[in-house]
């Protein structure tokens, strides 16, 4: 479990900011994502999460963490769609924000500077290990990041990447815990050579 500094967290003062949290595929960010929410929402916060309607994982109308806490969001196409629906919300949630287009960017500075504080999870790296989507732009604008980490399946220590067990080389493929497994550096450079030896 990770402990964030809570000094930051303004949920009763309306004051724009933008809070980015991502790290692997099992690292907690949706989890997080949605503790940051629900102590929003108990502050009488507005408050509303998005996500790309690309992942329908689970439900067409709620953001589910892998351990079921889930929390009401609306899926939309495009990063601008945003604008569209925030003039009353304090607080805007984005989940699986590396599916998003490069939009993200100016749409999460406008939010921010309107006085709304962005809230964003997403994976950091796709797994190839490349930066995913906006997110790395997003790290750059934040005020403050929070990298999350998964436990590595071959050696308990810290994992930071998403390694895939399926051949397939797509940078998107949607599905959980079947296809990719967390692994720290040394044990996902290990299996990403044995991957090519297969190939
Ligand atoms: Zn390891």
């Amino acid at each position: 479990m990770v402990l964030f500094s809570e000094d930051h967290i303004q949920e009763t003062r309306r004051r724009g900011r933008i809070e980015v949290i991502c790290g692997s595929m099992f690292s907690g960010k949706t989890e997080e994502l949605i503790r940051r929410m629900k102590r929003a929402k108990f502050a009488k916060q507005r408050v509303e999460i998005f996500k790309p309607a690309i992942d329908t994982r689970y439900s067409e109308e709620d953001v589910v963490s892998h351990d079921s806490h889930s929390i009401a969001s609306t899926p939309i196409d495009s990063s601008a769609s945003i604008l569209l629906f925030t003039s009353e919300i304090d607080v805007v949630g984005i989940d699986e924000a590396q599916f998003f287009d490069s939009g993200l960017i100016d749409v999460c500075n406008q939010l921010a500077n309107n006085g709304i504080r962005v809230i964003i999870a997403g994976l950091d790296m796709d797994f190839k290990g490349n930066p995913f989507g906006p997110m790395p732009q997003l790290c750059a604008i934040a005020d403050e990041v929070s990298k999350v980490h998964a436990i590595c399946v071959k050696c308990g220590q810290l994992a930071s990447f998403s390694h895939r067990t399926v051949k397939n080389e797509k940078q998107v493929l949607l599905g959980e815990t079947a296809e990719y497994e967390p692994l720290c550096r040394e044990c996902y450079l290990h299996a990403r050579g044995e991957d090519e030896q297969k190939v």
